[in-house]
């Protein structure tokens, strides 16, 4: 049993299993770092209890910032965001990671041969192959609505939206597919009410204004492994310096118990698979298969 900021006494189960067959969960993302901040600890704690996770990180990050040249050693960032992803994937527990080496588009587009960019219908023979191959129960990737925010996101979604239709109808194929965000509003708002209790100045106040209460079906209580994910985030250090007060104002000890859970929106379910409406929110991935 795991105990919140707010008190609430968080069951923290193990996800369902049936029979001896290994649970697999795919994460489909578009830039190394993602992996942790939309639905990281989630990954982690999948991982933790023993459900194989499955990775897949769509571009190279090589159009993002750089905190520190230095840092660089005169490497390319694509090449340095890999290694940064794969020390982040292993402290998450990742049993494999599956890069696709696209071009990162840049949040406008500015990368003309960028993932967004290049015709859709190889990615999505893609990521349908790599389905096959792994057969996860379930697909992760980003909700549409958080998506819009950049293009190679959206691209992201698009591509595990088109790649999860076509193989519902196989053999072992994926039943549910789960749409994840960053931060959820109530999750910022935890944090900054943990910097108001606190008597810190709030590096949150501006991302509550334009946070939208989002809707959710799902929500995973994900204990200690807010910390894990927040460690695997500490392996992007090109991308998001380690005394950037949103990510670290709130030491590690406080960290997990201010806001233990993560939320999904379950998009879409292979065809004659059928949910029972749900009497509350769904408190796992499994939840009905
Ligand atoms: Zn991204």
């Amino acid at each position: 049993m795991f105990r919140s900021g707010y008190g609430d006494e968080v069951s923290q189960t193990s996800p369902e299993q049936t029979g001896t067959e290994q649970r697999c969960v795919m994460f489909v993302h578009a830039h190394p770092d993602d992996e942790t901040t939309k639905g990281g600890g989630t990954a982690a704690w999948l991982a933790a209890t023993g459900v194989r996770t499955v990775l897949v990180v769509c571009t190279d990050g090589g159009a993002g910032g750089v905190t520190d040249h230095a840092l660089l050693g005169g490497r390319s960032l694509a090449e340095v965001r890999s290694d940064e992803l794969a020390a982040a994937a292993a402290i998450m527990g990742f049993d494999v990671v599956h890069e696709l080496g696209y071009a990162d588009s840049g949040s406008e587009s500015e990368v003309p041969q960028g993932f967004a960019s290049q015709p859709i219908a190889p990615m999505v023979d893609q990521l349908t192959d790599l389905i096959e191959v792994e057969r996860p129960d379930v697909v992760v990737t980003y909700d549409p609505e958080y998506a819009a925010n950049h293009p190679d996101h959206l691209r992201c979604h698009e591509i595990s939206a088109a790649a999860f239709a076509q193989t519902t109808t196989d053999a072992g194929g994926p039943r549910k597919l789960y749409g994840s965000r960053f931060f959820s509003r109530r999750r910022v708002q935890a944090m900054h009410d943990w910097t108001v209790v606190h008597g810190l100045e709030s590096p949150y106040e501006r991302a509550l204004e334009k946070l939208p209460d989002e809707r959710f079906t799902t929500r995973i209580a994900i204990g200690e492994h807010a910390v894990t994910a927040r460690n695997a985030l500490r392996e992007h250090q090109t991308q998001i310096a380690h005394d950037h007060r949103w990510f670290y104002t709130i030491p590690d000890a406080d960290f997990a118990h201010v806001y233990p859970w993560e939320e999904f929106e379950l998009l879409a379910v292979a065809p004659g698979f059928t949910l029972p409406m749900p009497a509350d929110v769904e408190s796992d991935l499994f939840t009905s298969l």
